[in-house]
């Protein structure tokens, strides 16, 4: 056996092991309990994975993404575990969509206490000079002027009942450059400006901002490589990661446990940005 063909079995097993914990009985730990909290992006990958779980760990939950059918499905299968959750359609680059989601927040469940900014989207790898300037406006677009609308909206909500937790979505490629995709790095590393920038505005005002910044997990776009051995064998802890490895982080981070924590940006990616291994 070749070491990446062992090292994908391997990679294997212990997501066979984690999915035991993870899709069976989402572990609900409670440090939710009786927040209300949006997560966009919401109609699958980590999205998704974050909305289950944050209503595992009893917050209400309002689901955003585009696709009405998606989000309403996630959460018709969070109703039927005993969770609370509300899907609206939402387009996190237009300010009347996302002014719109927070308003129907507040009618559902009467307040906001959190939010995970999870949006995100990329253009096809091309050298700079040839990205199309469309491609690279909508990367900007859904990742940083959706980051940007999505608090705008979001904080007057908290405070008005006393303060709340953001968590945005940025990535490793927010902490480095990677080659040809200049649109997405651009957005991301902006995510971590805003984040910082949004936490010295409230911090009298009980409001923390932190990013996150995941490596490769594997959602559709990463199930679809060919060489995600490759992938894994950058990563110092050798697999990609899971969804709900970055959903369990943010609930903390959304938790009354992070209260120390404001301003930080927090890698999840298996120590890739610790350095070379
Ligand atoms: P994904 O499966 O492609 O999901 C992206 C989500 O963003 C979908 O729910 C999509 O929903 C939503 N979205 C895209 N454009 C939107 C818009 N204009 N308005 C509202 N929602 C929109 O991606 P993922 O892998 O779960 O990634 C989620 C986030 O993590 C992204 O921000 C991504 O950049 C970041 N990230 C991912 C990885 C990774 O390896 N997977 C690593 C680092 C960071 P609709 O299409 O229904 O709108």
């Amino acid at each position: 056996m070749t070491a990446s063909a062992s090292l994908l079995e391997r990679s294997d097993k212990k997501t066979a092991d984690r999915e035991q914990h993870t899709s069976a009985n989402l572990r609900g730990n409670g440090l939710l309990n009786g927040k209300v909290a949006i997560i966009t992006g919401a109609s699958r990958g980590i999205g998704a994975a974050s909305a289950r779980i944050f209503a595992a760990s009893g917050a209400k939950v309002v689901l955003a993404a585009r696709d009405a059918g998606a989000i309403a499905t996630v959460a018709k299968d969070i109703l039927s575990k005993g969770g609370q959750a509300v899907a609206v359609p939402t387009d996190v680059g237009d300010p009347v969509s996302v002014e719109r989601l927070v308003q129907q927040t507040i009618d559902a469940y009467g307040r906001l206490d959190a939010a995970f900014n999870n949006a995100g989207d990329g253009h096809m790898p091309t050298a700079l000079a040839d990205i199309k300037v469309e491609d690279f406006e909508r990367a900007i677009r859904v990742n940083l002027t959706g980051v940007f609308l999505s608090m705008k909206y979001e904080i007057p909500a908290m405070l008005r009942n006393g303060g709340g937790a953001i968590v945005n979505m940025s990535s490793t490629a927010g902490l480095t450059g990677v080659k040809g995709i200049a649109g997405y790095v651009a957005g991301k590393h902006g995510i971590i400006g805003l984040t910082k920038t949004a936490a010295l505005d409230y911090p009298q005002l009980n409001i923390r901002v932190n990013a996150i910044a995941p490596g490769p997990i594997l959602t559709d776009r990463l199930k679809q490589l060919k060489n995600r051995d490759q992938v894994a064998l950058a990563v110092p802890i050798q697999r990609i990661g899971e969804p709900e490895e970055v959903a369990y982080t943010v609930v903390w981070l959304c938790s009354d446990q992070a209260s120390f924590i404001t301003g930080a940006t927090i890698p999840i990616d298996g120590g890739r940005m610790a350095g070379v291994a």
